[in-house]
């Protein structure tokens, strides 16, 4: 059941908050500090004074133009550069500290490795195989094999419609998946367009979120395709993710999944409400690759907004010393 993957090139650079990213960025923050001082050293100008200023110092000029005086006074491109690249990574996480204070939390969240090169072979765990498994089907996953310390979380539904949540994921740098049943989603649209525009994928949860285990094949593929179809035609990309309402299915959902181009069906390992927590395992512990599920509810269905419910998910992960990555970015 497993899926053979191909090596992919990163799409962003993200820097993790770790010792050697801080070393780096405080050597060079340190740098441009004493330079905006003490003003250029003699090297720095003998060098000027025998290469006449290039193309790229031009570019690098208009790049850097809201850069303080201490940045821009380098010479030197590459230090120049540097102290850019310095300077712009501590006021990113400057704004992501502001914006963890604002939204309830004492920190910024961790930042995500970069994505695997290649993502990780995926099999269907013990539990969770169906009768009639085959060849070709996807693989069920309610976690995703890797050593790095980092959890997925995804969102059901599409019923409650927060544009603050959509705002403090923006702000806090935190990536999720949501899980779309046309029959709530459909109800705005345009609010998850907003989402997708911030780079969240939307991926299929059925039409009208019945319980696939109880209808027969033609019926489960006109539930599953058909949310395929209704997702591509209002977000141009049919998802390659499926997850079946209630985590219930059978091999008759992962034929019909396979049919319209699902590629993996993610269930998962600890759901989240407003006051309480519920997990598969013993432990209560994040462990490395843990899916996460919450919904899109509100006031209106449970003690909490959305903001409420991540701020649990992120104070818990930063606790136990785990960043939320894209799940995209990993199958
Ligand atoms: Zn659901």
């Amino acid at each position: 059941m497993g899926t053979s993957r191909t090596p992919r090139t990163p799409r962003t650079l993200r820097t993790r908050r770790t010792g050697t990213a801080l070393a780096v960025l405080l050597l060079t923050a340190l740098a441009a500090t004493s330079c905006g001082r003490s003003g250029e050293s003699p090297e720095h100008d003998l060098a000027d004074a025998r290469n006449p200023r290039t193309p790229a110092d031009v570019l690098l000029d208009s790049r850097t133009a809201a850069a303080p005086a201490s940045v821009r006074a380098y010479r030197s491109t590459e230090a120049r550069a540097l102290a850019y690249d310095a300077w712009r990574q501590s006021r990113a996480h400057a704004r992501r500290t502001a914006a963890a204070r604002t939204w309830g939390l004492a920190r910024a969240p961790l930042l995500a490795p970069l994505p695997p090169a290649a993502k990780p072979r995926l099999t269907t765990p013990r539990g969770f195989e169906t009768t009639g498994g085959g060849a070709g089907l996807p693989p069920v996953i309610t976690r995703v094999p890797t050593d790095e310390k980092v959890i997925f979380l995804t969102i059901d539904d599409g019923k409650d419609k927060d544009p603050e949540l959509i705002r403090m994921m923006r702000e806090l740098g935190v990536p999720y998946s949501a899980f779309l049943s046309d029959f709530l989603a459909s109800e705005d649209y345009p609010y998850f367009h907003e989402m997708q525009d911030a780079g969240v994928a939307l991926n299929n949860h059925t039409l009208t979120h019945p319980n696939l285990r109880l209808m027969p094949y033609e019926a489960q593929r006109r539930e599953i395709c058909g949310q395929q179809e209704r997702l591509r035609r209002e977000f141009g990309t049919a998802p390659r993710l499926f997850r079946p309402p209630f985590g219930n299915y059978n091999g008759d959902s992962l034929r019909a999944a396979a049919s319209c181009g699902v590629e993996v069906v993610p269930l998962w390992e600890q759901e989240v409400f407003p006051d309480r927590w519920a997990y598969r395992r013993a432990s209560r512990s994040f462990q490395p690759g843990d899916i996460v599920l919450t919904h899109f509810r509100g006031r209106a269905d449970w003690k909490g907004t959305m903001p409420d419910v991540v701020r649990q998910v992120l104070r818990k992960a930063d606790a136990e010393g785990f960043a939320v990555a894209r799940l995209e970015d990993y199958v």
